[in-house]
């Protein structure tokens, strides 16, 4: 497929409006989402479950959401704080499931798109700064739609299991702030039992 049919394609829009813009970063995570997706589809039953692990909370994670269905909300979304372009997707079921890493040359760098970068970050860039730098920004997003799913990631299959699933557990209000919170949330504090705000005392102190 030419990557101006991914660009155009439904489904990269939907992605585009969930996050509010268009990145190479969103680029990223709907072309992984996309290679998952259709590396279980071909071993696993489609109604299985699917669970995402996010090894990072950047731009590319919303594709993830879009895409795959999982959410933070219903738990089948899993974040680790790794800083890493890399997700994993996974059968309910079985935990057995597909990694998907981006290669460390799988982009070009370019320095002048940093250099734009950092000055936007610090207030600095010109209009036309700010404009070049769109540009740039918008067709490395295109790049990585018309790259080779080889081009781009290292996709291997894992057996890590999954990480259990959330229980309903009952809601004991804070000793210190009254607020409903989860039991196994309470930091216990001298006599007390207070929610992790009250406990580093960086709320309603
Ligand atoms: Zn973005
Ligand atoms: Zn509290």
């Amino acid at each position: 497929m030419q990557k101006e049919d991914l660009f155009e394609s439904e489904d990269f829009r939907r992605c585009a409006d969930f996050h509010g813009h268009i990145c190479p970063g969103l680029s990223i995570g709907y072309r992984a989402a996309k290679v998952g997706m259709d590396s279980l589809k071909e071993k696993r039953a489609l109604d299985e479950e699917i669970v995402a692990i996010v090894e990072n909370n950047a731009c590319g994670t919303d594709a993830v959401q879009v895409l795959t269905g999982c959410t933070f909300g219903k738990g089948n979304f899993i974040f680790k704080d790794h800083g890493k372009q890399a997700f994993t997707f996974m059968g309910r079921n079985t935990g057995q499931g597909v990694r998907v890493a981006l290669k460390p040359d799988a982009l070009k760098p370019d320095d002048r798109h940093h250099e734009l970068m950092d000055k936007i970050r610090e207030g600095s860039a010109t209009k036309d700064e700010q404009e070049e730098f769109q540009t740039i920004h918008l067709q490395r997003a295109k790049e990585i739609l018309g790259k080779t799913a080889g081009d781009l990631f290292t996709i291997q299959w894992v057996n890590t299991g999954l990480p259990p699933k959330a229980k309903i557990e009952p809601s004991i209000p804070c000793d210190r702030c009254g607020e409903p919170t989860m039991a196994s949330r309470l930091v216990p504090k001298n006599t007390q039992k207070l929610c992790k705000d009250c406990a580093s005392e960086g709320r309603r102190s």
